[in-house]
């Protein structure tokens, strides 16, 4: 089987790299080559960036109605497409199918809010400001823009950004994560189908060297980047000192509080959904339960370990887990493995308890067999999981302390510690004192519980009873703290607000003499 070298699409032309750098992409479930990904020069980086300059006057003088009309037309495209585009997700990426449709669906959530622009973008008038004197707001596009993607989404993180930039009339670059290059590599093709005019959207393969290019870059008006914090504040002292908007979403660590009168059965199976999709490398995958309480806690700990025990570990393209619900597949990569088992080592290390031991896929503890259907006792055989591609199974700390290694880092696998609190107030305390604030949940009953969390807790979005409290497209989606290194969210109006100028007028006209 030949493996194709990607090319990038610049000026409405898939162009070949001259790089002789080359990435392979790997299916991280089987280890198999599934294509390969050139690392771009500054040089090809610079060409986008010209193309997209070119394109700038005639795309911005587009009326925004008709520019809507393309996005429309990607929208219906990438409808009728979920099924491909959600399959090449998980075959670069390695999620279950039901999480790259969900993916894939809030991508289109996005274009689709993207296309009700002409309203969105409307400004404001204040007739009479002053004697004779009319204000006004004018939203105005900017210029070229460009985007640095993780590895985690491959396809919904894009759709934050640019769908807005391109309807508010601003033309791009984009550069996916290099570990999974293909779904937007697709996105690029319907898009160049569906008749965007060539220059308007480029998209450019590459690592750091192209990603560095993009942020020095002069003919750049603004960077949205989103990854780990560390590259996140690199990306931002570069925008800054380069005098160009930036927005920069970076890591986590979720809590999730589980209070004594929280409905414990449906509480316990949402943290593992929570905890466990995407093999718990979601920027709003929960690592953390803080119990209160002491008996909460053992019963929490007890009830989470048992379940994880029914999360079955395997390739999620095998037909075998079609239409199983807890399905989680292997991690991104051998190096993000290697991290992960560092992780596992520190814990046991500091003196946490290794409650359940995803480690071992001979034990097959925490893995339950695909192949063999639950038996008389509806209880599922244990089998080791694949042995090729990064798999892990669900891995849980008890007896955790606030600070220890396993508490403080974000380890984006499937590791979850839980930590114990004897009061709502410390339970708050717990999470306000991480580094990260992406997001963070509360399990109760009880409104007076809740409305503290909400109030009190320094996360950026907040779940009561939710446990992946990501909001939809027409809503802003971003942390606090170190999860957000710049008070610019992403989707819906916040993001209207990064891509266009707020130009304000000041006018006045004399009578003409009688
Ligand atoms: P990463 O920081 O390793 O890479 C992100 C992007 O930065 C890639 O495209 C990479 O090529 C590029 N890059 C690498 N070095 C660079 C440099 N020196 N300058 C500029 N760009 C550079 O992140 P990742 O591992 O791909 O993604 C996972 C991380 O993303 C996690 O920390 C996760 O929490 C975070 N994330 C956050 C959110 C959020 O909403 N806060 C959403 C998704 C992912």
């Amino acid at each position: 089987m030949s493996i194709d070298l990607l090319k990038n699409y610049i000026a409405g032309r898939f162009v070949p790299s001259a790089s002789r750098e080359v990435l392979d992409v790997e299916n991280p479930a089987t280890g198999e080559t599934i294509a390969r990904v050139p690392l771009s020069t500054p040089d090809e980086v610079d060409r986008a960036v010209a193309a997209a300059n070119e394109a700038f006057p005639a795309w911005s003088a587009t009326p925004v109605a008709r520019r809507c009309e393309l996005l429309f037309k990607l929208a219906d495209r990438i409808r009728s497409e979920t099924e491909n585009l959600a399959r090449l997700v998980t075959a670069e990426n390695g999620k279950s199918l039901p999480d790259s449709r969900a993916e894939v669906k809030r991508a289109l959530e996005n274009t689709e809010v993207a296309c009700g622009m002409p309203v969105l973008q409307q400004g404001d008038k204040l007739v009479g400001a002053a004697a004779d004197i009319d204000g006004e707001v004018l939203r105005l596009p900017l210029g070229a823009f460009g985007m640095i993607a993780p590895f985690n989404f491959p396809m919904m993180v894009p759709f934050w950004f640019f769908p807005y930039a391109l309807a508010t009339g601003n033309t791009y670059v984009m550069k996916p994560s290099e570990q999974v290059p293909l779904s937007m590599g697709r996105v690029a093709e319907l898009i160049d189908e569906v008749g965007f005019p060539p220059g308007v959207f480029n998209l450019v393969h590459g690592a750091r060297t192209a990603a560095e290019r993009m942020t020095e870059h002069p003919g750049l008006k603004g960077i949205s980047f989103v990854g780990t914090s560390r590259v996140g504040k690199i990306v931002a002292a570069k925008c800054v000192e380069t005098g160009k908007r930036f927005q920069a979403l970076g890591s986590a660590k979720n809590h999730l509080v589980a209070m004594p009168d929280a409905k414990l059965e449906p509480m316990i199976r949402n943290m593992v959904t929570s905890c466990y999709g995407c093999a718990g490398q979601r920027c709003m995958a929960s690592s953390a339960i803080v119990a209160v309480g002491e008996a909460n806690y053992r019963e929490v700990c007890e009830r989470f370990v048992e379940t994880s025990k029914e999360v079955i570990v395997a390739d999620p393209l095998d037909p075998a887990v079609a239409g199983e619900a807890m399905v989680m597949g292997p991690v991104i990569s051998a190096k993000a493995k290697q991290f992960i088992l560092d992780m596992i080592r520190a814990g046991i290390d500091e003196g946490a308890t290794l409650a359940l031991d995803g480690r071992d896929r001979e034990k097959g503890t925490g893995t339950s067999c695909a192949k063999h259907p639950p038996g008389r006792s509806g209880k599922r055989c244990l089998s080791p999981f694949p042995e090729q591609g990064h798999f892990l199974g669900p891995t849980v700390f008890t007896d955790v302390k606030p600070g220890m290694t396993i508490h403080r880092t974000e380890i984006f696998g499937p590791v979850v510690v839980i930590l114990r609190a004897d009061s709502l107030d410390e339970a708050i305390r717990i999470v306000n004192e991480h580094e990260y604030g992406n997001g963070a949940s509360i399990y109760t009953q009880n409104g007076h519980y809740a409305r503290r969390f909400k109030l009190e807790t320094l996360c950026g979005m907040i779940g009561v009873n939710v446990g992946i409290p990501a909001p939809v497209a027409p809503l802003p989606f971003g942390g606090m703290k170190t999860s957000l290194l710049a008070d610019v969210k992403a989707q819906g109006r916040a993001v209207i607000d990064f891509y266009t100028d707020k130009k304000i007028i000041t006018e006045r006209y004399w009578a003409e003499e009688e």
